[in-house]
C-alpha cells in the first residue's frame, strides 16, 4: 500500500496525540526560545483540537532556555547548576506557551514528572486521571521531566523515553517526535551526504538500531537511538510514531494532513494492554533471573508462568512485587515481569520442584515466581 494511504488510514483513527518537542527544535542556536516554532505548534494544536483531537505536549527546552537566560556558553557541568538552569528555563518556557495559547483562549497546564510518579501503579493511574481532567477543561497539558528535583533513581533520562511512557499514561493513539533532522536516515546525514531518509519503518530491529548511533547534542539528552527506542515502546502499545523535523515550518500540520514528511514507524499488531506495557516499559528492572532453556521455551513459546525449577541464578537485590528481567544463558533479556518473591526467597527456591518450595521457605506459597498475567515476553510482540 502506498505510504500516503497508510498514513491516511492511521490518522483517521487518531483522537489523542502526544507531541514531543526537542530542545533544539524549541531554541535558537543563541539559546533563545524560538517564537516561530512555538507559534507554529500552538496554531496547529488549536486546529487539531477543533478537529476533536486531544493534544498533549512533552516539551524539552527548560535547561536550554535557562542556559540562554543566564548567558552561559555551555551546559553547566555540575548537576545542581543544571538543575538551577532548568528551574530558570522552565518558567520561561511555560510563560511563552501560556502567552501564545491564551491568544486562542486555551489554558495550558504544566505537569512535571519524575519516574517516582509513575512507577507506582496507583500514582500512575492518578496521574492519568489528572491528565484526563486537564483535557476535559479544554487545556493543553505540557509535560516535562522535573529536572530541578530529579535524582538518578527517579530519572527518566531523556524526554523521548518520557514521551513514549506518556502515550500509555494518556492512552494516546499517536506519538509525534519533532526533532531538528528530517527523520530516520540509513546512516548519519551529518557525516554521510549519501544518507537516505527512510519514510516508513514497519519494524525496529537490530540492524535499524545500528544505523541510529549518532550522538546527542549539547543541550538535549536524546539522539536518534532514543527516538527509535521511544517509537518501539509506542509500537508495542499499538500506536504509530512519526519522527519529523520540527524546525521546518508547517511540519506538524503536514503530519496531520497525511503528507509523507519524516519517518512513520508502524505499530505492532498484537499490542500490550496498558498494565503490561507499564510493567515492560515504565518500570525499571531491579534485578534479573537467569533461566535454563526449558523455562525460556515455556515462557517464549508457550507463554507460561515462570516456575522456580527453571531458574538457574539470580542477579541483584529486589523485593516481592518489583520488576525483574528474565534472561537466557547467553545474557539475552527476552521477558520482564513482576516477581512474587524477593531475591532472597528466589535464591532459596531456584531449581526446586513445585512440591519442594513450601518446605524450602517454611510456609505455604504460590508456585509461580512470575505469573503470566504479570509477564511480558518481548518476542511475542509482533
Ligand atoms: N528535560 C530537559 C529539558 O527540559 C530535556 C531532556 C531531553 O533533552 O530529553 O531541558
Amino acid at each position: 500500500m502506498p505510504t500516503r494511504e497508510i498514513r491516511k488510514q492511521l490518522l483517521a483513527k487518531v483522537h489523542r496525540v502526544v507531541i514531543k518537542l526537542g530542545s533544539y527544535v524549541l531554541t535558537t542556536p543563541a539559546g533563545r526560545l524560538d517564537r516561530k516554532v512555538f507559534t507554529d505548534v500552538a496554531q496547529t494544536v488549536v486546529r487539531l483540537r477543533a478537529r476533536g483531537i486531544d493534544c498533549i505536549l512533552v516539551s524539552s527546552g527548560a535547561i536550554a532556555s535557562g542556559i540562554g537566560r543566564l548567558g552561559l556558553k555551555a551546559r553547566p557541568r555540575h548537576i545542581e547548576q543544571e538543575q538551577a538552569a532548568a528551574a530558570i528555563g522552565q518558567i520561561r518556557l511555560m510563560g511563552l506557551y501560556d502567552r501564545l495559547f491564551t491568544k486562542y483562549s486555551m489554558p495550558v497546564a504544566q505537569i512535571l514528572l519524575t519516574h517516582g510518579d509513575v512507577r507506582d501503579r496507583r500514582r500512575f493511574l492518578s496521574a492519568r486521571q489528572t491528565l484526563n481532567s486537564v483535557l476535559t477543561y479544554g487545556a493543553v497539558p505540557i509535560i516535562n521531566e522535573n529536572d530541578t528535583t530529579v535524582v538518578d533513581e527517579i530519572r527518566f533520562g531523556d524526554n523521548d523515553y518520557l514521551s513514549s511512557l506518556v502515550t500509555n499514561l494518556a492512552q494516546a493513539d499517536l506519538l509525534v517526535i519533532l526533532t531538528d533532522i528530517d527523520g530516520f536516515y540509513d546512516s548519519d546525514p551529518r557525516v554521510n551526504p549519501e544518507a537516505r531518509l527512510i519514510g516508513l519503518l514497519d519494524d525496529i530491529n537490530e540492524d535499524i538500531e545500528k544505523c541510529a548511533c549518532g550522538p546527542a547534542g549539547k543541550v538535549g539528552r536524546g539522539g536518534m537511538a532514543t527516538k527509535l527506542k521511544a517509537a518501539k515502546t509506542a509500537a508495542s502499545f499499538g500506536i504509530p510514531t512519526v519522527i519529523a523535523n520540527g524546525k521546518k515550518p508547517g511540519t506538524l500540520r503536514a503530519v496531520f494532513d497525511g503528507e509523507p514528511v519524516g519517518t512513520l514507524i508502524l505499530p505492532k499488531k498484537n499490542k500490550l494492554t496498558g498494565r503490561k506495557h507499564w510493567i515492560a516499559y515504565t518500570l525499571k528492572p531491579q534485578g534479573a533471573l537467569v533461566l535454563d532453556d526449558g523455562a525460556r521455551d515455556a515462557l517464549e513459546q508457550r507463554l507460561r508462568s515462570l516456575l522456580p525449577s527453571g531458574i538457574v541464578s539470580v542477579e541483584g537485590d529486589f523485593d516481592a512485587g518489583e520488576c525483574v528481567s528474565c534472561r537466557d544463558g547467553s545474557g539475552r533479556e527476552f521477558a520482564r515481569g513482576l516477581t512474587a518473591y524477593s531475591s532472597e526467597a528466589v535464591n532459596k527456591i531456584k531449581g526446586l520442584k513445585t512440591e519442594q518450595i513450601s518446605t524450602a521457605l517454611g510456609r505455604p506459597v504460590n508456585r509461580e515466581v512470575i505469573h503470566r498475567d504479570d509477564l511480558v515476553v518481548f518476542s511475542a510482540l509482533k
